[in-house]
């Protein structure tokens, strides 16, 4: 489909390059480079991005996605300490991180994501930290080792409407989603939680509110709403481009559900200025 005249972003590469310089030299992945991510120039150029832990070779086979699918490598234990050392290199205030799914290990990285927290927090004890977990596979034990890491914020996206999971997230469920979200605000209700979708998969407006009902109804606190454009010629096909003004509406009535904070336009994605999400 052709994109329409809302979608002509840009990307500068050249102001990538630092940034760039530093996830080499200590060894990192993000997932804005990883999944091709449009804002790539404006958050590289602000000094931000998101961290990839657990390599860069994910388990499951959702084909919105192009991260490299396959048998990831053994977990990196010295990695929670070198993206503490990125986040101090590059001062931030507000960092998020995020993770491949590795339904390989018996926590799912859970454990990972609680050393890395943890370190952060050791290196930027005023930092706010914000993670956006995998499922867990629902595993409540994993869901507790990174809410006792105390995390500012848990993220998980719940990416589509139910009804097209089979086709463009098969290993994943919906329900268990919500039940992800569930259970931390369960664990923790000081931990803000944060979920997203992304629009232009073939949803409709219905389907849509009634996600936005099923995570207000799970306590989810925070939403992101963004138009999908498809990373390859492979990967699930846009089916629709939404106009900014319908993501304009989406927020209204999203808002009106009692979301504290929502994010929506053609260009968000759940980690788009997330210390936006706080303020
Ligand atoms: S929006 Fe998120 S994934 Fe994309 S470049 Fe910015 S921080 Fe990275």
């Amino acid at each position: 489909m052709k994109k329409p005249p809302w979608l002509k972003k840009k990307l500068d590469l050249k102001v990538c390059h630092t940034l760039k310089v530093l996830l080499r030299d200590l060894g990192l992945h993000t997932i804005c480079e990883e999944s091709g991510c449009p804002n790539i120039s404006d958050c590289f150029a602000r000094g931000t991005a998101t961290f990839l832990i657990l390599g860069d070779v994910c388990t499951r086979n959702c084909r919105f996605c192009a991260v490299k699918k396959g048998k990831p490598l053994p977990v990196d234990a010295d990695e929670p300490r070198r993206v503490a050392e990125a986040v101090r290199r590059l001062n931030l205030r507000h960092v998020v991180v995020t993770s491949v799914t590795r339904d390989d290990l018996p926590d799912g990285g859970a454990a990972q994501f609680a050393q890395t927290v943890l370190n952060i927090r050791e290196q930027m004890p005023n930092i706010t930290i914000e993670v956006l977990i995998p499922d867990f596979q629902g595993d409540k034990e994993a869901i507790k080792r990174v809410v006792e890491a105390r995390p500012d914020v848990i993220g998980h996206n719940v990416e589509t409407v139910p009804r097209l999971y089979p086709e463009v997230r098969p290993k994943a469920d919906y329900r268990r989603s919500l039940k992800v979200l569930r259970i931390v605000k369960e664990l923790n209700n000081e931990i803000y939680t944060k979920s997203g979708l992304m629009l232009g998969l073939g949803e409709n407006e219905e389907e849509v509110m009634q996600v936005c009902q099923d995570l207000r109804a799970v306590g989810c606190d925070f939403l992101s709403l963004g138009q999908y454009l498809a990373p390859n010629l492979k990967a699930y096909p846009v089916k629709e481009y939404i106009h900014p003004d319908k993501f304009e509406a989406y927020k209204r009535d999203a808002l009106s559900l009692g979301f504290l904070y929502v994010a929506s336009g053609p260009y968000v994605r759940s980690s788009y200025l997330a210390e936006e999400y706080l303020k």
